[in-house]
């Protein structure tokens, strides 16, 4: 039962016309899904309203064709023909009365316009940021029309039973903040110049939003208060709080947060939970509208007392909402130790600006609710009296024995060392990562609740092993080695002089062993490893080189919005950026790389060198045992998972140990790796053809 400590978090709060049943609320949030799979997100978002989320917003949500984020999700309220998609969630959400919210947007110049082929536009002319195109300059016509189409998409999502309906300007991808932001406002006319000009188009949509629907719908705002630049950029305690104060008591509910999206949703790498606080604690003091912020908050005590303290009224979550979806519920039943707290590790972002659909490190089955139709918190039972052996506790094993486990059936987990979570727990001890432990930490716990799983440590597995035990399942979770010869993206061979002993790997680093400067990293991944050894080894007071045949370090990482902030550290800690740069032979105390353009070669010394490069499958293991196999049918059944199938981020590694868990039973197609035939349903023909009928 809940503790009475946070029942606070469990009181109502109105807004506007609506109330919220609880503190907890959703923010909008990208999930790559959007428009284009609108079951899927119905499903996505209801399982939050169903696991207790007061409040369940949509996505970004276009109002026009000019503000167009196609190839990527976002929702759209283009048309009517936009509303039978959004419906499908609010009757999702509504259904587990959740308040359903939709985030009408104008991206303004971010806005690339791919499809609709319409012109950028915004405050002022700029060159737009990932199209060949200049931003025009918006006259009185067109602030005009953005109203007019901001009004229609607000019936619109009135009509299709929205509570709440907002005025976004934030994320520098909000119309009205561009306005707002003298960084892009050069204006002259009664949008330009002073404040209150700059934030007239936020005013004038705020008016518009409640005199259109204001009646039936609470009307929120979104405002990054400060542009988090300091003195380039406004900042919470100028134009930000001028802003808020001026327009204080119009809307119904203040969402806050700071403006620039890259620091708003900084990884645990860089910023701890509630970093934005000193930003936006100001608002709670210019207005009696409640307040929502985010701060990647999972700790119930922590929310409580953001409520005491006078921060906020409601606990604003994208990404712990998407780790645990029933992070409310698990709170109010008092299972404060089964709240599966996310790392803060950006991957459910990345796939917003890769393209796909949304994922989570924490939660494999994140965007799989519908297509696959997996709950979080719910698992048919077993189908066979099945024994099985998971080898290797790592994410992958460690997953795939919890969820075997919670489905009943009867599991042993080897682990060869002696210590449970594989790479969550060798990573989490390296500069910025420590919450990646929280994969493991997650799983052993719940392992810690189940009879039926047994966990052996120390326990080296050998395919002559098991033949002497009577599993009838072997699943192989060995991980993966990384490799030391430099093959990688730009090198298809060895590089010449891999083979010297101060020639090393990342696994090398995380055992511990003592490092020699001067240092060079090749970094032919470019992910996030070879920085952050980098990161590690500068700390210890090397001299570090990272080179690269990337235009920039760790370059995989501009989906995780960690662009600016790994190049800040990096150059802070005096690290040295060689890039373009492709390493060809490796000396006693040197090495040389050669400019992948011109093949000019430069050398740098190197007493050690840490190859980050390619992750090799542990998967002797595994073909010893389908031989085994093989020769002796049917003995058993093997299956690979996590990075010993094939090497991955946590997120697929955690994926796959899910999936072998959940298919598990279901009729086999032949190939061991892969369960069922159709792994997956998709949206019927895409949604363009839904909506119309056909
Ligand atoms: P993944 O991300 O796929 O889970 P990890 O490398 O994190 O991979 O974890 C693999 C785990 O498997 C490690 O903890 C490793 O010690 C363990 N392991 C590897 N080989 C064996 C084996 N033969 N018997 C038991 N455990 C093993
Ligand atoms: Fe958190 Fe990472 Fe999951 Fe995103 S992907 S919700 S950051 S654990």
């Amino acid at each position: 039962m809940r503790d009475p400590r946070y029942d606070i978090l469990f009181e109502p709060v109105k807004i506007g016309p609506k109330t919220t049943k609880n503190r907890f609320y959703q923010v909008p949030h990208c999930t790559a899904l959007g428009t284009f799979s609108p079951h899927a997100t119905a499903k996505f978002r209801e399982i939050k309203a169903e696991g207790g989320w007061g409040v369940v917003n949509t996505e970004l949500c276009m109002i026009h064709p000019s503000s167009d984020s196609s190839p990527s999700g976002g929702e759209r309220l283009w048309s009517d023909d936009d509303k039978p998609g959004l419906q499908l969630m609010v009757e999702a959400v509504q259904k587990h009365g959740a308040l359903a919210g939709c985030e009408l947007t104008h991206q303004g110049a971010l806005a690339g316009n791919r499809m609709s082929r319409e012109r950028p536009m915004s405050a002022s002319p700029r060159p737009a940021m990932d199209v060949p195109a200049v931003v025009r300059q918006m006259d009185k016509q067109d602030i005009s029309d953005v109203r007019r189409w901001h009004r229609a998409a607000a019936r619109r999502a009135r009509d299709i039973g929205f509570d709440i309906v907002y005025v976004y300007a934030s994320h520098m991808m909000g119309l009205p903040g561009d306005f707002i932001t003298q960084r892009v406002n050069r204006r002259t006319d009664e949008y330009g110049g002073v404040i209150e000009n700059r934030a007239r188009l936020l005013r004038e949509l705020i008016e518009d939003t409640k005199e259109e629907i204001g009646s039936d719908c609470a009307v929120a705002v979104r405002f990054g208060v400060d542009e988090g630049l300091g003195d380039a950029g406004y900042t919470c305690s100028g134009d930000g709080r001028r802003v808020v104060e001026m327009l204080a008591e119009l809307p119904d509910l203040w969402d806050v947060n700071v403006q620039n999206i890259n620091l708003d949703v900084m990884t645990a790498r860089f910023a701890d939970e509630g970093w934005q606080e000193p930003f936006t604690a100001f608002v709670k003091q210019v207005t009696t509208k409640p307040v929502v912020a985010v701060g990647r908050y999972t700790s119930p005590d922590r929310m409580v007392s953001l409520i005491k303290n006078g921060l906020v009224d409601l606990i604003g979550a994208a990404r712990p909402s998407i780790a645990d979806p029933f992070l409310p519920k698990k709170i109010e039943e008092g299972r404060i130790e089964d709240i599966r707290e996310c790392i803060g590790c950006n991957t459910c972002l990345s796939m917003q600006y890769m393209g796909g659909a949304i994922r989570c490190t924490q939660n494999p089955t994140t965007g799989e609710e519908w297509r696959r139709g997996w709950h979080p918190e719910r698992i048919p039972a077993k189908m066979s009296d099945e024994r099985i052996l998971v080898i290797g506790g790592g994410p992958a094993g460690l997953e795939a024995a919890l969820t075997l486990g919670k489905r009943g059936y009867s599991v042993a987990l080897s682990e060869r060392s002696n210590f449970l979570g594989g790479r969550s727990v060798l990573e989490s001890a390296l500069p910025g990562l420590s919450t990646y432990r929280r994969v493991a930490d997650y799983r052993i716990g719940q392992i810690h609740k189940l009879a039926n799983v047994d966990i052996y440590l120390g326990s080296e597995i050998e395919a002559s092993d098991v033949a002497d035990f009577d599993f009838t399942t072997i699943v192989v979770a060995t991980g993966s080695t990384w490799d030391r010869d430099g093959i990688g993206k730009a090198n298809r061979f060895p590089v010449n002089g891999w083979d010297q002993p101060h020639v090393i790997t990342p696994d090398n680093v995380m055992a511990g062993r003592t490092i020699e400067g001067p240092v060079v990293i090749n970094d032919d991944e470019g992910y996030y490893l070879g920085g952050v050894i980098a990161e590690k080894l500068a700390k210890q007071g090397l001299d570090v080189t990272l080179l690269t045949p990337d235009p920039e370090p760790s370059p995989l990482l501009k989906y995780t919005s960690e662009r600016e902030a790994v190049h800040q550290t990096l150059l802070k800690l005096g690290v040295k950026l060689v890039t373009a740069r492709r390493l060809v032979e490796i000396g006693a105390d040197e090495v040389e790389a050669h400019c992948i353009y011109t093949g000019k070669a430069i050398r740098l010394p190197a007493a050690t060198v840490v190859m980050v490069c390619l992750r090799s499958p542990n998967d002797s293991l595994l073909h010893d045992l389908r031989r085994t196999v093989a020769e002796n049918p049917p003995m058993f059944t093997v299956h690979a998972i996590g990075d010993c199938f094939a090497p991955g981020t946590m997120a697929d590694a955690v994926h796959s140990g899910h999936r072998v868990g959940r298919e598990m039973d279901q009729t086999p197609i032949g190939d061991i790796n892969y369960l069922i035939e159709k792994p997956f349903v998709r949206e019927a023909n895409g949604w363009d053809q839904f909506a119309s009928g056909r």
